[in-house]
């Protein structure tokens, strides 16, 4: 396996743990999302494997009413749209992920800068069941 492939398996497993981790470089303080081996900022191999405080803020979104087949097989379409977003975190990197708790009726209604938490939602169903990182408002 890559070593790409190893950082994701470890997000993934992360996530299966409700945990959001990503990597701190300690030559400059970047902070990445998934983790890396090598810093992208000044590309020190001088990284620790951190877990996020999972706070942060919406910084642009999307309200998505024809789901891919993964999301629309959980249940969306049209008339039940969901909500994803780019949320700025507190540690500086942002990440996309689904946001729910929205009232998705008026999108207007929808604040850049609302405040958010990370959650977690399972998909799937019994050996299907995965879970996924998500954000809800603070
Ligand atoms: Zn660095």
């Amino acid at each position: 396996m890559t070593n790409q492939a190893l950082h994701a398996k470890a997000f993934n497993q992360a996530i299966a743990e409700d945990q959001l981790i990503g990597s701190h470089c300690l030559v400059c303080g970047n902070i990445s999302i998934p983790q890396r081996q090598i810093c992208s900022n000044c590309h020190s191999d001088q990284v620790e494997r951190i877990q996020m405080d999972g706070k942060g803020t919406l910084a642009a979104f999307t309200v998505i009413y024809v789901p891919p087949t993964s999301m629309a097989e959980a249940g969306y379409n049209a008339k039940n749209p969901y909500c994803v977003g780019i949320v700025a975190l507190g540690e500086g990197p942002r990440i996309s992920a689904q946001i729910i708790g929205l009232d998705l009726s008026d999108p207007e209604t929808i604040k850049i800068g609302l405040p958010l938490k990370q959650t977690f939602v399972v998909r799937g169903e019994g050996e299907f069941a995965k879970k996924f990182l998500a954000f809800e408002p603070a």
